[in-house]
């Protein structure tokens, strides 16, 4: 039960269990697991895969995961007979609880499950422009775990929780989300802190992985596409890693998914390097700034770029008017709230559906990463978390952080 081994994606060295780097290059770690073939377990929600998360135990309060449905609405508009949605949200007709409302709610237990499996209680450190900070406090203030989280000041107004809020240290950094992981690498790097990893956390990937898990589960095969709207392209790593595994199990087809990948304009040092291009200048307003990360994990071993080599997919750049419109199709056409990010996907459908990178046969996942915002605040009083301190570099976060402790 949960067995696994986690080995280098570069050279498949065998590496310690809670291990976030190779030693000998910059590759990705990967979980292999002894596991072949996916066997739901009687577990709720994502813990149903639990043979394929690295986890010997479960959180049982932080379970919620994506759905996943056949689309009528936007398949009719865009012309698609096989138009498959994974939504990641809260949108309880659909049986959809997700308690942040994002899909980084599949990321956070396994994480935070790991840690206690790890067992040395140090507090974890997270850098975050919003979405990934609120699942991680919602699952702190279940488990009582400490958590110290390092927001971009302008993204305070995504810090809420549905949970009455835990043990959880909220300090605000001056600048953007690059200054907070700035800050936040300086913080993890001492004595009773552990950085998260971002994409090299093992548990974060296979978490978002549960979203191709739940599709190939209700389509009985795996996709020939996968849209994402992506920052790290975490979450396109992640799906697949977890083709990969259904491809192995062998019940569910033998092709890979094509990953089509999503990027904001100008902000978009994914689709620059895939498409050769010199990247263009960083602009302020982006339609969702959860979408830019400086440093994706591009090439190394077991990256963006492998993922997109060995699934034939290709990566989109997508402007704040195309998204604007394509936020406004999906909620029209499907009757949901959605998140900014997840409309970029959108988007790079619409363009794909209008070309010939897809025919309107193909069976498509579109991942919708976010949504139901409004939806949830009909049934919830959504807890704001306050910033416990606002910093300006790190001396003062951990000045500030070594004196509460
Ligand atoms: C984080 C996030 C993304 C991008 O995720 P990747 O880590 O780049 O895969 C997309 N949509 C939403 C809503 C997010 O929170």
């Amino acid at each position: 039960m949960g067995d696994y081994e986690v080995r280098c994606v570069s050279d498949y060295s065998l590496q310690p269990s809670f291990a976030l780097n190779c030693l000998n290059d910059s590759s990705l770690l990967r979980a292999y697991y002894a596991a072949k073939r996916l066997e739901p377990k009687d577990l709720p929600g994502i813990w149903r895969f639990f043979d394929w998360l690295p986890v010997h135990g479960i959180i049982e309060d932080a379970s919620e995961g994506s759905i996943t449905y056949k689309s009528q609405g936007l398949a009719q508009e865009l012309g698609l007979k096989n138009l498959y949605i994974s939504f990641s949200g809260y949108w309880p007709e659909r049986k959809a609880s997700m308690p942040t409302c994002s899909f980084k709610d599949l990321e956070a237990p396994p994480t935070m499950q790991r840690l206690k499996e790890q067992g040395d209680g140090s507090t974890l450190v997270v850098a975050s422009a919003g979405n990934t900070a609120r699942a991680f406090a919602q699952v702190a203030s279940l488990t009582g775990q400490k958590l110290a989280l390092f927001v971009p000041e302008k993204s305070l107004s995504r810090m809420w929780t549905t949970a009455e809020p835990g043990p959880v240290t909220l300090v605000s950094v001056k600048g953007d989300y690059f200054d907070a992981i700035t800050v936040a690498e300086k913080v993890q790097s001492r004595p009773g802190f552990v950085p998260e990893g971002g994409a090299r956390n093992i548990a974060r990937r296979d978490g978002m992985g549960t979203v191709m898990l739940d599709a190939a589960l209700a389509l009985h095969a795996i996709p020939d596409h996968y849209f994402q709207a992506v920052g790290s392209g975490t979450g396109g790593i992640s799906a697949w890693e977890a083709a990969l595994r259904l491809k192995e199990d062998g019940r569910f087809g033998s092709n890979l998914p094509r990953l089509h990948l999503a990027q904001n304009l100008p902000n978009a040092p994914l689709y620059f390097a895939w498409k050769g291009k010199e990247p263009a200048p960083a602009a302020e307003d982006m339609f969702d700034d959860v979408l830019f990360n400086r440093r994706p994990p591009y090439g190394v071993a077991g990256g963006v770029k492998d993922a997109l080599l060995a699934t034939k997919g290709d990566l989109y750049g997508i402007t704040n008017d195309e998204a604007a419109m394509a936020k406004q199709l999906f909620e029209q056409s499907e009757e949901i709230d959605i998140l900014n990010a997840p409309a970029v996907a959108v988007a790079a459908l619409e363009q794909a559906a209008k070309s010939d990178a897809i025919h309107p046969d193909d069976v498509i996942l579109l991942n919708i990463t976010g949504g139901g915002i409004s939806r949830i605040k009909e049934d919830y009083a959504l807890h704001a978390l306050h910033p416990d301190n606002i910093v300006s570099d790190w001396e003062e976060a951990v000045q500030f952080l070594e004196g509460r402790s």
